[in-house]
């Protein structure tokens, strides 16, 4: 059988540290201090914000959110973010992607204080990685790293796969990867013969935005499969393409579309991951939590730095 990585049981492991730094910091200075900013009214842009509120609020984080109307213009974002760069009781600064298509993202991105970058998307902050110098870290690969290690499976000397090379997940992973002495191949859309690169993995990881597309032909077998990919079906024609009748486990899947009338799905076949993988993160309850507590960690260790406690 193979393992299965708990991300909500890293995420509740972490959440348990960062409290008592919070406590910390609040007894002796002031609590560390996190504005979210969420442009118009994006479904899932609003749950995700509402998760990482929440999840401040309940470590005692004071949180705030923004909500400029969907109309707002680049110019109006950018004073938003000047704002909240020259106010000291803001430690971190989230912009949650993405914005509507009028707006300038890039320059949104640009103009948060590399200080307060709690995402570590700012073109320094992604300097500081590639060259190994401390910063902050892209949450979700920096979730992936911390869940390896959480669960003893080494890194270094390993082949790992990366497909995707988005700014936000695909690359950072790959280059934390690399810092941990794996030996790291890049993917994309354009690779050829996609399926023989991932059977070389021993870690393979999906970052994709396909559902399903990873099946037992892309897996190694005895592998650790890390699914970053959040998809949602709404067809049921799709889910019988991926769950067909007939196969062991697609009447469950099926039955949990016709409850909700959507499912939930990562890039990797969730059937042929648990037939083949080593180890491997579920969809959901694997590496989504571990964004929010790597977000909150961010934030902390700006908090820490803002307050010359580290
Ligand atoms: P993205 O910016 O759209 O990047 C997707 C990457 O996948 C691109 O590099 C693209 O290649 C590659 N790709 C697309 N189709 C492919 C194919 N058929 N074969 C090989 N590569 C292919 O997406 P992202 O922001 O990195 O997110 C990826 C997934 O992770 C999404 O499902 C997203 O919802 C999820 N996500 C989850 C979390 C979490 O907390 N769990 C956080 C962030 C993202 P090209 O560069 O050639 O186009």
């Amino acid at each position: 059988m193979p393992q299965i990585l708990d991300g909500n049981r890293i995420r509740d492991q972490i959440k348990n540290e960062c409290q008592s730094r919070v406590e910390e910091l609040t007894a002796r200075h002031r609590p560390p201090g996190l504005a979210v900013v969420l442009v118009g009214h994006n479904p899932a842009s609003e749950i995700y914000v509402r998760n990482k509120v929440r999840t401040s609020h309940e470590l005692g984080i004071a949180s705030e959110t923004i909500t400029p109307p969907e109309n707002s213009t680049t110019e109006e974002l950018l004073a938003i973010v000047g704002d909240l760069n020259r106010r000291p009781d803001i430690d971190g600064i989230l912009v949650q992607m993405p914005l509507p298509a009028h707006i300038d993202a890039k320059r949104v991105l640009l103009a948060v204080s590399p200080d307060k970058d709690v995402d570590g998307l700012h073109p320094c902050n992604a300097g500081n990685l590639v060259q190994g110098r401390p910063g902050p870290r892209p949450c979700t690969p920096a979730g992936i790293i911390e869940l390896l290690k959480r669960y003893h499976i080494s890194i270094a000397g390993k082949r790992a796969v990366v497909v995707g090379r988005s700014d936000l997940v695909g690359k950072p992973a790959a280059l934390l990867l690399l810092q941990e002495n794996a030996t790291v191949t890049v993917c994309h859309s354009k690779t050829p013969d996609l399926a023989a690169v991932c059977r070389e993995a021993e870690i393979l990881i999906a970052a994709i935005g396909r559902p399903a597309i990873i099946t037992a032909d892309y897996i190694r077998p005895g592998a650790t499969v890390i699914d970053v990919g959040m998809n949602r079906l709404d067809e049921r024609s799709d889910v019988e393409r991926i769950f067909p009748p007939g196969r062991p486990g697609s009447a469950e899947k099926q039955a949990a579309f016709d409850r909700k009338g959507t499912l939930l799905l990562g890039d990797v076949h969730p059937l042929d991951v648990a037939e083949r993988a080593g180890a491997y993160t579920p969809v959901p309850g694997g590496v989504g939590p571990l964004t929010i507590a790597m977000l909150m960690i961010n934030t902390i260790d700006s908090a820490e730095r803002h307050l010359g406690v580290c």
